[in-house]
């Protein structure tokens, strides 16, 4: 039986009722050998005592798990505290740093919805309303419309456009802004340039700086521990310095080759931060970094003050404050070190928020040069600053686009450049470039791992990136062949590691992923044992 459509104005009514319930028969289908149902279930169904607990009247999913209010009172000042807060996005003075942009991503939609056919969370679905690009936007048009503008609840009234605020309107877009991976790919499509990423980022930044809501794993977890402890993973100072002597070890062991990591090392050229989950879950990748390094004779450090071994600035997805306060951070403990540049490792959103968006906050002294890895490489393999040998990479592999160094940045060559000549079973995946699907990490869900929602980023958000990867590989899709998914950052990383658990990729499939840089490591002629090892971590 078809299902009824979710209109706009639902979103106000039926406080109880969930807007939607996702069933594996509704999603897109997958090539073989996964095909069209997949797990059933596709997302976990709360407890009992999870939905008396949290608000789940959206999709039956947790992202960010808001409390019940416990009286009409509470609900009824949240209520206001959220129309004070969209009073702020919308004035200039309060919001200098994203109005203009927010404004005209608000006023230009022409209601064309070219922007759907975009959007890898609402075709994965199969074609939800609620995850429709605009939806959220045509509600927050709505709330404006008849509680802000002059006139508006007359006209409302006249034109039957009505969204009613209350806390139900809320509750659900609190977690609508946890349904978009902000992979910006609908701007890309949009006629009129409308951004619903950017419309995504605002929503959050009302809840984060408005009334205290968002995702633990970002916040709590993320930027305050962050600047508290010195890396959302936890590690602080002394932890590094552990993992430094292990990181040493590590290579020793894999590639005969006694390296001593620069830590601190005053008037080097670079300083190098790396997400600091590589550390803990991947430290062939900041260990391929420090054998490259060496080999190419480059002057270069790490940093063990406070965040200053953390690149992530989980501050750019929900909240400008956060964002800031880390950006002055790195800033600074690079100016003490008295380095030249300082260069991010294989991270996205990191490379983003430190080389473009803190531009905007890093001004005079602060505003110290920055760039990605990615072009120190290519610098590196393609005018011949190291000894390769292509066929050590003789294995089928692909390449995943990173949205925020790829569509979001223009980093798009030098990754593939480096492939091209490094691995010759390299192939494209369809879409590629500044073209290609989210892993369905991005935005934090790749860190996000809070009740049933890890399934849902799995089963709908990173469902695009499963097609894509199998559809690249299926000439070669028997499980005797190892193959290779080469995604050049961590949080994309963490996510597709989760994928192709959820649909068994590597088990029954033979599909693997890893970093950029450990395929250079595992081409140098000097190194005798295999660097990548095809051990499932
Ligand atoms: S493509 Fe642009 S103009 Fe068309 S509906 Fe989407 S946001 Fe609006
Ligand atoms: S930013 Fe990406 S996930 Fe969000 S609405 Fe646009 S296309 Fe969809």
């Amino acid at each position: 039986m078809k299902r009824k459509k979710v209109r706009i104005e639902d979103i106000s009514q039926d406080a109880d009722k969930q807007l939607l319930d996702i069933t594996a028969e509704d999603l897109m289908p997958l090539p073989f050998p996964c095909g069209k149902t997949g797990k059933n279930p596709p997302v976990k169904l709360l407890s009992e005592e999870q939905k008396k607990a949290y608000e789940c009247s959206l999709d039956g999913v947790l992202a960010v798990g808001i409390p019940k209010p416990k009286s009409k009172e509470e609900e009824d000042k949240l209520v206001q505290s959220f129309l004070n807060g969209f009073k702020k996005l919308l004035s200039q003075e309060d919001n200098w740093t994203f109005w203009q942009q927010l404004m005209l991503s608000l006023e230009s939609c022409v209601s064309c919805q070219t922007c759907n056919e975009a959007c890898p969370i609402y075709l994965a679905s199969g074609e939800q309303e609620i995850y429709r690009p605009t939806y959220r936007a045509e509600v927050l048009c709505r709330i404006k419309k008849k509680y802000l503008d002059k006139g508006g609840k007359f006209f409302t009234k006249l034109t039957g456009n009505d969204v009613e605020l209350n806390w139900a309107t809320i509750a659900r877009l609190a977690e609508l802004a946890y349904r978009c991976t902000m992979c910006r790919r609908c701007a890309q499509w949009c006629p009129m340039g409308s951004d619903y990423g950017l419309i995504t980022h605002e929503l959050r930044k009302l809840f984060s700086q408005e009334m205290g809501i968002a995702a633990k794993e970002l916040h709590a977890l993320g930027t305050v521990q962050q600047l508290k402890v010195g890396a959302s993973t936890g590690i602080n100072p002394e932890a590094f310095r552990n993992i430094i002597e292990f990181m040493e070890e590590g290579i020793e062991e894999k590639t005969g080759k006694e390296i001593k990591l620069p830590v601190d090392k005053e008037g080097a050229e670079i300083l190098l931060i790396h997400n600091s989950g590589e550390y803990l879950s991947w430290p062939e990748n900041p260990e391929a970094f420090a054998i490259i390094f060496e080999a190419a004779k480059i002057s270069w450090t790490l940093s063990s003050e406070l965040a200053g071994y953390e690149a992530t600035n989980y501050g750019v997805w929900y909240d400008d404050v956060q964002l800031a306060r880390i950006a002055h951070k790195h800033s600074e403990v690079a100016r003490k070190l008295g380095v030249k540049k300082i260069v991010v490792g294989e991270c996205g959103h990191s490379t983003k928020a430190l080389v473009v968006i803190a531009d905007r906050i890093l001004t005079g002294e602060a505003n110290i040069p920055r760039e990605s890895a990615l072009p120190v490489l290519e610098d590196l393999v393609c005018n011949g600053k190291l000894k390769l040998d292509p066929k050590k990479n003789d294995f089928p592999v692909t390449l995943h686009d990173p949205c925020n160094m790829v569509r979001l940045m223009g980093i798009v060559e030098p990754q593939r450049r480096i492939l091209r000549q490094i691995c010759p079973q390299f192939r494209e995946m369809e879409p590629h470039g500044v073209d290609n699907y989210c892993c369905g990490g991005g935005s934090g869900f790749a860190i996000m791992q809070s009740m049933n929602f890890p399934d849902w980023r799995s089963a709908i958000a990173g469902r695009m990136k499963v097609k894509q990867t199998l559809e690249t590989f299926q000439d070669v899709i028997s499980p005797e062949i190892n193959k290779y998914v080469c995604a050049p950052c961590s949080n994309c990383k963490g996510q597709i590691r989760d994928l192709f658990n959820y649909y068994d990729l590597w088990e029954k499939h033979g599909i693997f992923y890893g970093g950029l840089i450990e395929l250079i490591v595992n081409a140098l002629v000097d190194i005798k044992e295999p660097y990548i090892t095809w051990e499932w971590h």
